[in-house]
């Protein structure tokens, strides 16, 4: 079993994002954390736990005691496998040497840095509240705490970024040494600061220059001992992220707090993004959880889907399966074979390095 915990707080609002987060909620930081808990404790969640993902936001906001009260009642409830792995989204400007170690004691194990850019001006039309040269601090307080499996996380396709800017931002995070390296492609999201910018004529980069920056880096990790294993995470040997692989094999997993979803055996939860009104249903004992069945149709396209994402790609045998119950055609995977896009080795179809770039248009074609 893995457990997700979603912390929704963050100090300001970036202008991409579209995650559940609220600024100047720090008040409200204890009162969540307290109903994180009686949600963990009323839960029939069943351990060991192989993984346990904080995810946000930024749960590094949270002082180590809230973060230490929810590890607390999740080894209490559910107890942890001997080699657990704990990770923890962080932003650079809210850890230093103290914190850190204090997290560290904690068991937390993996830290996942929002470093997202090398260049000051980037950064700050993103609405992120560091620079580069805090990223390198938080980054050798991290290694001095003892913690010795570090991601990275940069962005590309960004507004005003160009070939050589992202080149810079890549290398210098590889120049850090990290263990594990995530690349994500701006996204805009409806209702964001950043569409309202676009809108108004903020131009962004070309999609050729966009596929430019994804293939650059791709070179560029695997010569540099970083093979890709999903379409947006490299890592060195045996440091791939624990959580997201075994969500994406499709292993159980519990979501708790806002806004997060779980799949366990056919059942999927979710939550409301409602943050008071999450901590009031909690405190009355009242049911935070949407459930809805997956029915096999569903589970067959998603291990396929989650499957394509990483390199161990999907067995032709699930292939089948899908096609069969989804009452699709041989021929789309042909066609992708022969473009190049999927490749069938050992029985396994997988996503080439091309075919990455274009993951979502695979899906489509294969969901059509
Ligand atoms: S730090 Fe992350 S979660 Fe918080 S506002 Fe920025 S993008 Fe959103």
């Amino acid at each position: 079993m893995n457990a997700y915990l979603h912390i929704p707080f963050c100090a300001s609002i970036c202008s991409y994002c579209d995650f559940t987060s609220f600024a100047g909620r720090e008040s409200q930081m204890a009162a969540y954390v307290d109903a994180l808990c009686v949600e963990i404790r009323d839960s029939s969640l069943r351990g060991p736990l192989q993984t346990v993902y904080f995810g946000g936001g930024t749960p590094s906001l949270l002082a180590p005691e809230r973060l230490g009260q929810v590890l607390g009642t999740l080894q209490k409830k559910a107890g942890f496998a001997e080699d657990v792995e704990i990770s923890m989204e962080a932003n650079p400007e809210t850890v230093e040497g103290e914190r850190l170690r204090a997290y560290r004691s904690l068991g937390i194990n993996r830290l996942s840095f929002g470093a997202q850019a090398a260049q000051k001006e980037i950064l700050r039309r993103l609405g992120r509240g560091h620079e580069w040269e805090r990223v390198e601090k938080a980054f050798h307080d991290a290694r001095k705490a003892g913690l010795d499996n570090l991601n990275l996380d940069l962005m590309f396709g960004l507004p005003g970024q160009t070939l050589e800017m992202f080149r810079e931002s890549l290398e210098k995070a590889v120049g850090l040494s990290p263990e594990h390296l995530s690349l994500y492609a701006l996204q805009v999201e409806e209702g964001t600061p950043l569409a309202r910018q676009v809108a108004e004529g903020l131009a962004l980069p070309s999609e050729d220059l966009i596929a430019d920056e994804y293939a650059w880096a791709q070179g560029f990790l695997a010569r540099r001992g970083f093979p890709q294993y999903e379409v947006s995470n490299f890592a060195r040997e045996g440091k791939a992220c624990r959580h997201n692989w075994n969500v994406w094999r499709g292993e159980d997993y519990w979501g708790f707090g806002v806004s997060a979803v779980g799949t366990v055996g056919s059942v999927r939860h979710s939550h409301g993004d409602d943050l008071m009104e999450y901590i009031r249903q909690v405190n009355a004992r009242q049911d935070v959880l949407a459930e809805e069945y997956l029915t096999e149709d569903t589970r067959a396209w998603e291990k396929l889907m989650l499957g394509l994402r990483t390199q161990d790609g999907v067995e032709k045998a699930e292939a089948d399966r899908f096609i069969q119950t989804a009452g699709r055609t041989r021929a789309r995977f042909n066609r992708l074979l022969q473009e190049g896009f999927l490749s069938l080795n050992g029985g396994r179809y997988r996503v080439t390095s091309k075919g990455y770039f274009v993951l979502n248009g695979i899906l489509e074609v294969l969901d059509a």
